[in-house]
């Protein structure tokens, strides 16, 4: 084993945060190396700071670790003028764990979080020294893989990368690991690496994209079949059953420098059945598996203890909604686990979830700001999207939040949504400014932060055949948006540069093609597209102009019913039809409820792999379909603002 820290230890006085490449964090594992193992590097395509907490990652790294066959350590994108001085000096992508080089493992495997971090997966893979295109590697080079959301179209990344995990990585890990020890002891193998690809792919919810052939219709779209017979025609993505049964991390890493997200994190609950329609990690992670609440205290005071955080997250899609949220919260900030020293953050909230009892709950320790995602301005676009919240849910959360004593408040919205009028943009104004207004009853530093982005379509969500708004378009929105807000107290605006949003846009619904295109930008120094000091339209525009590929075909069409999408082969678990019939609903702003406590419509994700919803308590949680916090107070029912679809999907899997 060889380790590059002599040379880095050299350098790392020259480069701003050191810190980000020592490791030594607590909770950090230096597994022994045994060339008999399988070695994982676990790696995340953007800076330390970013990609230090992402839990996903975490507990791989401890359930590598936990098997005999197998290590684990981390990887992270060198920043700019670290990689510029590796670059130099032949210094190759490392482990912070043991600064082990990148070529000694195994496997050199990516969390795909994001699409604007694909140029720093291929900046990684070169830095590893490891030949870009899978095609291009030979037995003795490291296997490159991928795992999380991007992976549910990941054919833009598909030539360089060699294999793909669908779904939740707990099981499949150990399995791939089996899979690979299995194949490096066995002296009769003849270690050809198609081989080992094709061993890969025979594990469920791996896709290996050199096994299949890429061919185009008539009109250009991307048609894949498998050209090997293991290779399975559609690629099932994988799911655990029992979130109980995987209590990790339970060792969550404590940093040593500052990073982002900087608390001890358990997740409650895995999927969500709310249904909003541009909502891609809603869909691709249902149904919905919730931990007891005796499993999270568990869970919050064995982390507290060992790692002395003084704030915890109970994270999930939507944490309000978890079942058994009020008793969740009142034991996390329980005296005799915290005394009274640990604030708790529900970092995604619903408005319609947000009860008197949560906020008061929460009150009496150190509070947060709060974050609330309305998504739209008006409810006929909440409808459209399938986000049920009315104005009086919002207005009243608000109101419960700031008479409790919260300050500042920041809301979320999408614009560029399907059949979004100016009406409806401007209607988030309204909204920001009715909240300041609500807020300055209480104090008169109310500060209400409204955050823009721009809606990028994403496969298997309903909204997978709609056009893109344009960058033009999209500015034009912010620019309404700024008018509008530009006198308000209390309120201030912040949006995403819809020029970051084209490219998402491109890559999210790409195919193959774009693998060149790809290429092109990271060679011209495209890196960290996800910073917008380093992002660059331009760049984008000439590979894709340069290789005769259309950002309108990609990004601003709207696509038919018929035609093939490049995740064609690929199954997260929902019926095509169910999303096509969501499609349509939306565009006549009918609503759907949340299937966790209404009778099952059929969308796939649970009839098609045999299991069911988990949830900790047996009755719906106030705000829940059944009721919002309001109905608590006002000792009513909530209206039925919405028309329930009941409908047998069947048919075809996606
Ligand atoms: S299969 Fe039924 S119960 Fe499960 S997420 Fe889909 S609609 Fe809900």
């Amino acid at each position: 084993m060889s380790t590059i820290w002599p040379a880095l230890e050299e350098i790392l006085i020259k480069v701003e945060k050191p810190a980000r490449y020592i490791g030594l964090e607590r909770g950090a594992q230096k597994p022994a190396h045994d060339a008999k193992n399988v070695a994982w590097l676990l790696t995340y395509p953007d800076v330390y700071e970013v990609g230090f907490p992402n839990q996903g990652l975490q507990i791989l790294y401890e359930i590598v670790n936990e098997l005999d066959i197998g290590e684990a350590e981390r990887a992270y994108a060198p920043w700019i003028d670290l990689e510029a001085i590796m670059r130099e000096q032949n210094i190759p992508l490392f482990s912070v764990d043991t600064h082990r080089p990148a070529f000694e493992f195994d496997v050199v495997a990516f969390n795909l979080s994001s699409e604007l971090v694909y140029t720093n997966v291929l900046n990684c893979i070169d830095l590893a020294g490891i030949p870009l295109r899978s095609k291009q590697r030979s037995v003795n080079d490291p296997l490159v893989g991928a795992g999380g959301h991007c992976t549910y179209n990941p054919e833009p990344l598909a030539e360089f990368v060699d294999f793909f995990v669908l779904g939740d990585g707990e099981e499949v890990i150990t399995e791939l690991t089996h899979t690979i020890h299995a194949w490096k002891s066995n002296s009769n193998d003849p270690k050809s690496r198609n081989h080992l690809l094709e061993n890969l792919s025979e594990i469920e919810g791996v896709y290996v994209p050199a096994l299949y052939e890429v061919t185009k219709d008539s009109h250009g779209h991307q048609l894949l079949e498998p050209k090997n017979e293991l290779a399975p025609k559609v690629v099932e993505k994988r799911t655990i059953a029992d979130l109980e049964e995987w209590p990790y991390p339970k060792n969550q890493l404590v940093p040593i420098t500052e990073v982002v997200h900087d608390r001890l994190n358990v997740e409650v609950f895995r999927g969500c059945t709310r249904g909003c329609r541009f909502c891609q990690a809603g869909m691709i992670t249902r149904p919905v598996r919730e931990r007891s609440v005796e499993q999270v205290r568990t869970m919050v005071k064995s982390g507290i203890e060992r790692t002395g955080y003084d704030e915890v997250a109970l994270t999930s899609l939507s944490t309000a909604d978890y079942s058994d949220i009020e008793k969740a919260v009142e034991l996390t900030t329980d005296d005799t686990l915290s005394c009274g020293q640990v604030s708790v953050s529900l970092p995604s909230l619903r408005v319609d979830a947000f009860t008197v009892g949560i906020a008061a709950t929460i009150q009496g320790v150190k509070r947060t700001g709060l974050t609330f995602a309305p998504e739209a301005g008006s409810w006929r676009m909440r409808q459209v999207i399938n986000k049920l919240i009315t104005e009086e849910d919002l207005y009243g959360a608000v109101e419960s939040a700031f008479s409790q004593g919260w300050r500042r408040m920041k809301l979320y919205f999408l614009i560029g949504l399907p059949t979004e009028t100016d009406e409806d943009t401007l209607g988030i104004a309204t909204l920001a400014q009715n909240c300041a207004e609500i807020g300055k009853k209480y104090t008169k530093n109310a500060s209400v932060t409204v955050s823009v982005g721009g809606f990028v379509p994403k496969p298997f969500t309903p909204f997978q055949w709609f056009g893109q708004n344009t960058t033009t378009e999209l500015q034009r929105k912010v620019n309404l948006l700024k008018d509008a807000t530009r006198k308000m107290r209390g309120v201030q605006l912040k949006w995403h540069d819809p020029k970051a949003t084209v490219v998402e846009g491109i890559l999210s619904r790409g195919n193959r093609a774009l693998a060149d295109v790809l290429e092109d930008v990271w060679r011209s120094g495209g890196t960290f597209q996800e910073w917008s000091e380093h992002f660059d339209l331009d760049r984008w525009s000439t590979a894709m102009e340069n290789h005769e590929l259309s950002i309108d075909w990609y990004t601003y069409r709207h696509r038919e019913k018929t035609e093939p999408l490049p995740w064609d082969h690929l199954d997260a678990g929902l019926y095509k039809d169910f999303l096509w019939q969501e499609w349509r609903d939306a565009l006549e702003q009918v609503g759907l409820e949340d299937c966790r406590w209404t009778p099952c419509y059929d969308c796939g994700a649970c009839t098609g792999f045999g299991i069911d919803h988990v949830v900790a308590s047996t009755s719906p949680p106030v705000g829940g379909s059944q009721g919002t916090w309001q109905d608590l107070e006002n000792g009513g029912v909530r209206p039925q603002l919405l028309t329930i679809g009941t409908r047998s999907n069947g048919g075809d899997k996606h």
